[in-house]
């Protein structure tokens, strides 16, 4: 009899059960994608652009460095369940922590190298990391704030380069050195224990940790590679341009180490020449990155004309796909564009907008421009305010939950009950589905913004704005743009008498928050509309932006 609620919805069993007769005690794990690699050493690579030039190694010569990295990680006395930060940018050397770390039982934690300063010393300090790995070229922005990070003993620097102030300093090369060849002995792990831990990019409160599981990574790992879904194969060579500390990034390098597949990595060079360069020089198949890296290097590729057409996949996904992009990509240059849907709680993979054969012209573009379907093993539903399911009709909207086997269940160290519903994650977008599964999305209920990917903070932009003294009222919504796909627009209330200026209001800004995080554009609103308890009712505030009704809008002069 089943002891507990059944996480699928079933309710009832009936009398004892026949066990089918199969290995159902063959573990997925990393180890074993591991030993996938190094049964077919020569099938991919892993190239890395350096400040020096392009480094290149073989899978095979790959699984050798993991087997000394995890012989270090054992003399550092890396225990089970340890986790073990990362703060690089993609590369060879990050790819090899990917393995080494949860195949010695450990728990890779990727840091954001993005996030606030304080944001970074809380992370390294709630996931209690020991052992950070960091790049050479990146220790300077860390080096401040190690005397606030309470467990860290050990900073592996990878790269040669200079390492500032950074106290504690192992060298990466040189642990590997130390550690000698041959294959290492790999603890007998269990699917179901952590191997990696990626936080959220902290909108509201302190970014949350979502703990993905051996078995979680192996399976999305499987379903990255499906016909359906990304369909990444051993012929790909895929430029990894989304950064491996965002949700193991997309969980392609895992996916490519399956499948064989060719890893291109960008190191810290992520302007659009670099990646032209990139795509041509090393005949790039597919790649993925945000809609806002898209935008740059369709500029950079309509003055400069590279050869882009050995793209045949462009993995787009984090934001909403634009269709003139996608359009303008495809018309100009040849390279079509392919969205997907997901967010770190779902590792990320969730729905693909792959178009089906035979689909053509308008038909082709209306599935495309959708998120997609959900793929195999991820179930979707979409949810009303009262609780209620909404039908897939096509226009009725909801909130979009899912589950499945890497889907999360809750949170590292936090309990954020109203997140989960009965074994569904509240994923906070709103959408709607058409009958045959196309999923799209027209709205978040949270009022954050992504601004070229990265969220930014309304309620921290509103509440730096009201703590001005001529500012009453201020509620911060999403503007469309077309470079960072959204920018902050702060709709202020001056206080009876005051006078403040938008140019004004951004100077006050200045150093309160990011400097990106800066609104160019103010609306001097008499009041802001409020909901039935009274809180600012952002979505009439969106309603009035985009019918060209919302008052006093004014640009800050750059
Ligand atoms: P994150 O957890 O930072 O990856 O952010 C996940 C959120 O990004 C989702 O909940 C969506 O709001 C948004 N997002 C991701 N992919 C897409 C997409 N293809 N279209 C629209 N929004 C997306």
């Amino acid at each position: 009899m089943l002891s507990r609620p059944s996480p699928d919805g079933t309710t009832e069993t009936r009398g004892p059960m026949l066990p089918g007769l199969m290995q159902d005690d063959f573990q997925l794990t990393l180890q074993y994608v591991l030993r996938r690699m190094r049964s077919f050493p020569d099938d991919g690579q892993v190239v890395t652009l350096t400040d020096e030039g392009t480094t290149r190694a073989s899978h095979g010569q790959v699984v050798e460095r993991v087997d000394r990295l995890a012989r270090a990680l054992s003399t550092l006395g890396v225990k089970r369940g340890e986790r073990v930060g990362t703060f690089a940018w993609n590369s060879q050397r990050h790819f090899e922590c990917y393995f080494a770390i949860p195949c010695v039982g450990a728990v890779l934690h990727t840091i954001n190298l993005r996030l606030f300063p304080e944001q970074i010393a809380y992370v390294i300090n709630h996931a209690e990391d020991r052992i950070v790995f960091i790049d050479d070229s990146l220790a300077p922005a860390l080096a401040p704030l190690a005397p606030a990070l309470e467990h860290v003993e050990h900073f592996v620097v990878m790269g040669d380069g200079p390492t500032g102030d950074l106290p504690r300093v192992l060298r990466y090369e040189e642990l590997l050195e130390a550690a000698g060849p041959g294959e290492a002995e790999y603890p007998q792990l269990d699917e179901r224990e952590a191997s990696a831990l990626c936080y959220t990019s902290g909108t509201t409160g302190n970014p949350k940790g979502v703990l993905y599981s051996h078995r979680s990574t192996t399976l999305h790992s499987a379903a990255v590679l499906m016909s359906g879904s990304l369909a990444i194969g051993s012929e790909d060579s895929l430029l990894l341009v989304v950064p491996m500390f965002h949700v193991n990034a997309w969980g392609l390098p895992y996916a490519a180490a399956l499948s064989g597949a060719t890893l291109i990595m960008p190191g810290r060079h992520l302007g659009a020449e670099s990646l032209a360069k990139l795509i041509e020089s090393e005949r790039a198949t597919a790649m993925a990155c945000v809609p806002t890296l898209y935008a740059d290097l369709l500029r950079h590729a309509d003055a400069h004309k590279p050869d882009l057409r050995s793209l045949k996949c462009a993995i787009s996904g984090g934001a909403a796909m634009p269709r003139a992009l996608a359009q303008a990509f495809e018309e100009r240059h040849g390279v079509s564009l392919l969205q997907a849907w997901g967010m770190t709680e779902t590792s990320p993979l969730c729905t693909v907008a792959r178009a089906p054969a035979g689909a053509s012209g308008e038909e082709e573009w209306a599935i495309r421009t959708t998120q997609g379907r959900p793929v195999p093993f991820v179930e979707l539903r979409l949810v009303d305010d009262a609780g209620e399911q909404v039908a897939w009709d096509g226009s009725s909207t909801g909130e979009i939950e899912v589950r499945g086997p890497w889907i999360a269940s809750g949170y590292y160290k936090e309990d954020v009950l109203e997140k989960f519903d009965a074994g569904w994650l509240r994923t906070g977008d709103i959408a709607h589905v058409d009958p045959a599964g196309w999923v799209s999305i027209t709205d978040r209920s949270k009022d954050v913004i992504k601004s070229g990917g990265e969220w930014i903070s309304s309620v921290e932009l509103e509440n730096q704005l009201m703590s001005h003294p001529a500012v009453r009222e201020a509620a911060v919504i999403a503007a469309p743009n077309e470079r960072w796909s959204e920018r902050p627009l702060a709709c202020v209330v001056v206080e009876d008498g005051a006078q403040v200026s938008a140019a004004e209001l951004v100077e006050y800004l200045r150093g309160r928050v990011a400097k990106w995080w800066l609104p160019e554009e103010f609306a001097f609103v008499t009041e802001v509309p409020k909901t039935s308890v009274g809180k600012f009712d952002k979505r009439r505030l969106r309603a009035a932006l985009a019918d060209g009704q919302l008052e006093g809008r004014t640009r800050v002069a750059d």
